[in-house]
């Protein structure tokens, strides 16, 4: 969450003033406003809100059909919702290495392809995009599905394209944490009827009794209750006006960075597979040790410190610190956990702590530091200047 104001604080009001919180309610539009907004900002056909990013993945993963017997391939660094969202469709995920970019490495997707294979997550974190072109390459010529989670690079863009929008679908988080907010939310995003349709249906338990479930192409399924509200909806319609201002912002200041950084002794930027489709919530700095990369990051220059981070603390963000999928933990009942499934004997789940170590070596050697699109030029300045001070030592 970066602008949040008046204008949310108004768009709440309006809501509770209408007495119209429940979206299903005959006069409740702003939801389904919110998807209208974000299908002509994304440039998609069809927008589903729901509660959370991991109802957005859930429900897409609905709707791509995935399930029990499936194999589906996700990067070792990520949130472990992705690799949870695979499992609660009773599918195995297959988690492998990220190359230098920290994004999901193409040329292991194409090594840990089997005949069980469905689909392959791409992880936009931290804004970065993914190889798009490598991972629809490989996509086309295995018959996988593709599923963008761009939890954490609201409109975000690969080559031009907005991110989300390039595989079959698209997931997007709200919650706190990430570009646009509203506390808690989520989005789908596809170009595809059917999959559209199929996540409707799964993200809304109840949907059987909507007005919409008469234009369904097949017959209705009973899924969960993921269904958003209206007052969610009503922020999500501010916050996405916001969005491109703030991304604008934020790459600004990213590259002011960069510009001011290239050249210095000793700095390498992590790479990037579309600097300019980048979100710029964050400047990723390359070492060649963990001990260099600390220093950096912990430098202090007076009351100015770098205030940089190293990925590799980033707890639940990386596969080896999934403890209960790395021992098989899933699910309140034995016979629906996924691991335990017949269905799924002998699909890939061969898991450890060091199985992605090239992962793990490039998260312990990189410093990221969090952007702030309001910071004065001032306040960027004295920063970039202790970043330089930092990498002298
Ligand atoms: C935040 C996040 C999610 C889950 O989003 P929630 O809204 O918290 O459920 C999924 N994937 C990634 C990569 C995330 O960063």
């Amino acid at each position: 969450m970066f602008r949040m104001g008046k204008e949310e604080i108004d768009a709440v009001a309006r809501v509770i003033n209408s007495k119209q919180l429940f979206r299903i309610n005959d006069y409740a539009r702003e939801v389904d406003h919110f998807e209208e907004e974000l299908s002509a900002k994304m440039g998609v056909e069809y927008s589903l809100c729901l509660t959370s990013g991991t109802a957005a993945l859930i429900s897409a993963l609905a709707g791509l059909g995935i399930g029990p017997g499936d194999e589906v391939i996700i990067p070792g660094y990520t949130f472990m919702a992705t690799a949870t969202a695979v499992l609660a469709m009773g599918a195995i995920p297959v988690i492998i290495e990220v190359d230098d970019s920290l994004t999901i490495d193409p040329i292991e997707i194409e090594k840990h392809i089997t005949q069980y294979t469905k689909a392959i997550i791409p992880v936009h974190l931290i804004g970065f995009p993914c190889n798009m072109d490598k991972i629809m390459e490989i996509a086309k010529k295995y018959n996988l599905k593709v599923l963008e989670d761009a939890c954490q690079a609201d409109g975000g863009s690969y080559k031009g394209k907005r991110l989300g929008t390039i595989g079959d679908a698209g997931a997007f988080s709200f919650n706190f944490y990430k570009i646009i907010s509203a506390g808690e939310g989520g989005a789908v995003v596809t170009n595809n009827r059917t999959i559209y349709q199929r996540a409707l249906v799964y993200h809304d338990g109840g949907s059987a009794f909507r007005p919409f479930a008469k234009g369904l192409e097949f017959p209705i399924f009973l899924g969960q209750q993921y269904r958003s509200n209206e007052i969610t909806g009503a922020i999500l319609r501010e916050q996405l006006k916001k969005l491109d201002d703030i991304l604008t912002d934020l790459r600004k200041v990213k590259n002011i960075f960069i510009n001011k950084l290239t050249g210095v002794e000793n700095v390498t930027f992590v790479r990037s597979n579309d600097s300019e489709g980048d979100c710029g919530t964050t400047l990723g700095f390359a070492f060649d040790s963990q001990e260099e990369a600390r220093k950096f990051a912990t430098y202090k220059s007076g009351d100015q410190g770098v205030d940089g981070w190293l990925p590799i603390d980033s707890d639940k963000h990386i596969y080896c610190n999934w403890e209960p999928i790395l021992n098989k933990r899933f699910g309140h009942h034995p016979t629906t956990n996924p691991f335990n499934m017949p269905e799924n004997k002998g699909r890939l789940m061969d898991y450890s702590k060091n199985m992605c170590p090239t992962t793990l070596k490039l998260l312990s050697q990189t410093v990221f530091i969090s952007m702030n699109p309001d910071w004065s030029e001032a306040e960027i300045d004295t920063r970039i200047q202790c970043c330089k001070e930092a990498l002298k030592k």
